[in-house]
């Protein structure tokens, strides 16, 4: 059986949705990548910069202590040794200064590093004063200068300034931080897309993707057992055709060949037998066949055409064929020498089948007897199938007019009107 084919929209995969999702998955986890990556960099940046301050910050209050303690040691004992830390020192705070305000670029650091620069040069030429004052052993002019109210207020404003700027590298490494956390939840946040995109994929995709395998094997299933099928209706046609050209060839109730046959044998013989024999058609029609069907029945008139069919049979020579060309007329082609030859040969069939006996008490003779005419194909004259059916059929009116149940040869193409002739008179030749 065939199933009526399903709707189109329903078994069509859904391709263009599957590009679309797989085009925004790439474009999501490329622009994932790239802002990830863009991410850590800027990660990267803002923790060295934050390292940076840290360090740069502790070392300026580091150093700024070891200083003041140089100078005391230098100024109260005239400490060699502390007066060359102070002098090697000196210049590197100068430059993690100088560093640290590079990193806290901004105009409202600019006013306090400026003050703090500015005091601190001052001090250092106090210092660097105090530190020469007290290499010549001029230790108390150097205390003076060190312990005078303007190095004291130079100092204070120093490390008011270095608070402040302290204070500005403290929330600047806050505002870092809070940064870093967002740049966190930047990647996390992207990830997190990632993984729904993918969920969403699984159920926008996948599902129709299962749905059009399972339609893709019941169609595949089916498609399989019409071919099974479909084989088997070819084999079976095969058959039921082989049994209809048989049928239609064979006679299915006498089992001579059919008329069709006939219309097929004919051509061989008129265009591929070059055998010197004759081609002989001896006609033959049941006399009064409508009256033994009537008073006998239409059964008893099949019977009795099986049983003249098979007479007929009995008396066939090799190479001779019979054909029933329907009703109770029959037709058999005769490989003879001569007309005369076939005709005696007809009339050996027509006795045979007198003699089977079957009773016909409507005939004048008593039994169901047969009429034949003969007539021969001119092949060398050209002579048409028709034309030779034709001439025996003829001959067969003839034997009927003649009183049934024998024998007429065709005189066609012959000269003279006698040539009609019955066997009966020619059997003494
Ligand atoms: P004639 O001697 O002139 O041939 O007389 P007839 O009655 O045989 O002639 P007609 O051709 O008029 O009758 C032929 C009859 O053959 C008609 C029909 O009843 C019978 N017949 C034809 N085919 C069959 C068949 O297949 N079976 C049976 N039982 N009878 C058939
Ligand atoms: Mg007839
Ligand atoms: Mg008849």
């Amino acid at each position: 059986m065939i199933e009526p084919a399903r709707s189109h929209e329903s078994s069509r995969f859904p391709i263009g949705m599957f590009r679309l999702g797989i085009l925004a998955m790439i474009a999501l986890m490329l622009a994932s990548i790239t802002l990830t990556w863009r991410v850590g960099d800027n990660i990267r940046d803002e923790m060295r910069a934050q390292i940076d301050v840290i360090t740069a910050a502790e070392k300026v209050d580091h150093y700024g202590t070891v200083l003041e303690m140089s100078m005391k040691a230098v100024v109260t004992n005239g400490d060699s040794e502390a007066a060359a830390r102070y002098r090697t020192i000196q210049p590197v705070l100068r430059e993690t200064l100088s560093s640290l305000r590079r990193d806290l670029q901004s105009g409202q650091n600019e006013a306090a590093i400026a003050t703090v620069d500015e005091a601190d040069l001052k001090l250092i030429a106090m210092e660097y004063q105090a530190l020469d004052l007290a290499s010549k052993g001029k230790l108390p002019s150097a205390q003076k200068l060190i312990r005078s109210s303007r190095y004291d207020y130079l100092n204070n404003v120093y490390y008011e300034g270095i608070r402040a700027i302290e204070k500005h590298a403290a929330r600047f490494v806050k505002s870092t931080r809070s940064r870093l956390n967002f740049y966190l939840w930047t990647i996390i946040s992207l990830s997190g897309m990632s993984l729904a995109l993918i969920v969403v994929g699984w159920f926008a995709f996948v599902g129709p993707v299962r749905r059009w395998g399972k339609e893709i094997e019941i169609a595949r299933t089916a498609a399989e057992s019409s071919a099974v099928k479909l084989e088997e209706n070819q084999l079976e046609l095969q058959k039921l055709n082989q049994r209809l050209f048989r049928q239609a060839r064979v006679d299915p109730l006498t089992g001579l060949a059919t008329r069709l046959s006939l219309n097929e044998d004919a051509p061989k013989w008129l265009l591929t037998d070059i055998s010197p024999h004759q081609y002989c058609a001896a006609m033959c029609d049941i006399d009064f066949f409508k009256q033994f069907n009537d008073s006998r029945g239409h059964l008893a008139g099949d019977q009795a055409l099986q049983l003249v069919a098979e007479a007929i049979r009995g008396s066939l020579a090799e190479g001779d064929t019979a054909y029933r060309l329907g009703g109770e007329e029959f037709l058999i082609v005769m490989k003879a020498a001569s007309i005369r030859a076939a005709a005696v040969r007809a009339d050996k069939m027509r006795l045979a089948i007198a003699e089977l006996g079957i009773a016909h008490s409507e005939s004048p003779l008593g039994n169901v007897t047969v009429s034949v005419g003969v007539s021969v194909l001119d092949r060398a004259g050209g002579m048409s199938i028709e034309r030779w059916i034709r001439q025996a059929d003829e001959a067969l009116y003839e034997a009927k007019n003649g009183g049934r149940n024998r024998v007429v040869m065709s005189a066609a193409g012959k000269a003279g009107p006698a040539s009609v002739t019955s066997i009966r008179a020619a059997a003494s030749i």
